[in-house]
């Protein structure tokens, strides 16, 4: 709970609606913490399926023919490379949108199973437990929100994360449906559970009845920000930093937003402490809230209000840049900034990471991987998917013309 308001603070970055004047602002980097339940402190476990090959050293002089060379300790993965470290697998679970007043029950809950390798030893019960406990803890937690709030919510549980609605209910139901077929999808897709880290006790999704308790919610989460922080957060129908989202209802539809939301936190849980580059991030939103609902409503701001004019169809600009030959060039692309980014831009992320999900899932999660622990965009993307970017980038510049 601290820790969440608490982040909600930093306001690096907005979100802004294409459908309204009105923004998400989003946290950064260095505040995100690696609390949630993919913490990195998990045991190395050995395996030597993917490998950097040992650098290649000269050969010493002392001539002692034949003679092996002497076992040096090899850079092996700090994690499980079947679970990339997170030690869980998606489990394929039932939707599960729970309503209040229905009966809460844990098993309902359990969002994945134990990874085979390194969680073999792990009894499926602690799962349940996990669920039991957090469940016996969701009201408290709301409780606290209303009370710091001073307003009244709906909570609606989730596998990955809490609603707390001032909605009528199938409202918010339509939106924890979205949310659960967002992190089917992403389980399918990656076969990792690497990017659906979210939690309900640590990713928690409000969605305010207007834009009244839109601002007294940012005067109470933001108390003490920078006045153009604030301002700036209050131009925004939702603010979102990688725990707690905030939108109100407007015409673009909550499951627009919240799809575009909670992908934003799950993809910042899973890079936990590292700084997530901004053309991943984006367009991993943008691919996200597509994928769900087969629009794009959303995008993301930093710093600066920047209103962008977007078409109505973004796999169809995608496809007339790519025929005019207007997308812009991955190296540009890697190494952007956020601010005053224009539709092109905005485009070319989310067709990159499109393209990369349908090329290989798993290796699109494995490439997150190599990003946060230290390899730029480059180097990740070449080691985890086998190509040249120069290869990848041709198969993507062609697959851009097929989109409709
Ligand atoms: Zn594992």
């Amino acid at each position: 709970m601290v820790s969440s308001t608490n982040r909600l603070f930093c306001l690096l970055c907005a979100c802004f609606l294409v459908s309204s004047l009105s923004y998400a602002a989003e946290s950064g980097d260095d505040e995100r913490g690696n609390s949630g339940p993919f913490k990195r402190d998990s045991k190395p476990v050995k395996d030597d399926s993917d490998e950097e090959l040992p650098p290649l050293k000269a050969p010493e002089k002392k001539a002692e023919p034949a003679s092996k060379p002497e076992a040096k300790p090899e850079a092996k993965p700090a994690f499980c490379t079947q679970c990339l470290g997170t030690g869980f697998l998606p489990s394929a679970p039932k939707a599960y949108v729970h309503l209040p007043n229905e009966p809460l029950i844990a098993a309902n809950a359990i969002p994945w199973k134990h990874c085979s390798k390194c969680g073999a030893s792990r009894d499926a019960k602690e799962l349940l437990e996990t669920e039991a406990n957090r469940l016996s803890k969701s009201t408290d937690q709301y409780k606290n929100w209303e009370q710091r709030l001073g307003m009244k919510f709906l909570p609606v549980d989730t596998h990955h994360a809490t609603i707390y609605s001032q909605l009528p209910l199938p409202q918010a139901k339509a939106v924890g449906d979205a949310l659960e077929q967002l992190t089917a999808h992403l389980q399918t897709v990656t076969k990792v559970t690497l990017l659906t880290g979210a939690r309900p006790d640590s990713q928690e999704i409000f969605l305010l009845s207007d834009n009244g308790n839109f601002t007294k919610f940012i005067d109470v989460m933001t108390a003490g920000r920078p006045a153009e922080e604030i301002a700036l957060a209050k131009k925004c129908t939702s603010i979102t930093n990688a725990k707690v989202a905030v939108m109100f209802f407007n015409p673009t539809p909550n499951e627009d937003k919240a799809v575009f939301a909670l992908a934003k936190m799950m993809i910042l849980e899973a890079f936990g402490t590292a700084r997530a580059p901004d053309w991943l991030v984006e367009g991993f939103s943008s691919y996200c809230e597509n994928a769900v609902t087969k629009k794009n409503l959303c995008y993301s701001i930093q710093y600066e209000f920047n209103q962008v004019k977007f078409g109505q169809n973004w796999n169809a600009d995608v496809a007339k840049l790519a025929r005019d030959g207007q997308l812009r060039k991955w190296d540009e692309i890697f190494v952007l900034s956020m601010i005053g980014l224009k539709a092109r831009e905005y485009i070319t992320c989310y067709s990159m990471v499109g393209f990369l999900m349908k090329l290989d899932g798993a290796k699109f999660a494995r490439m997150v991987v190599n990003i946060r622990d230290g390899m730029d965009s480059q180097k990740a993307m070449e080691k985890a998917y086998g190509r040249s970017v120069g290869e990848l980038q041709g198969l993507w510049a062609a697959w851009c013309q097929t989109l409709k």
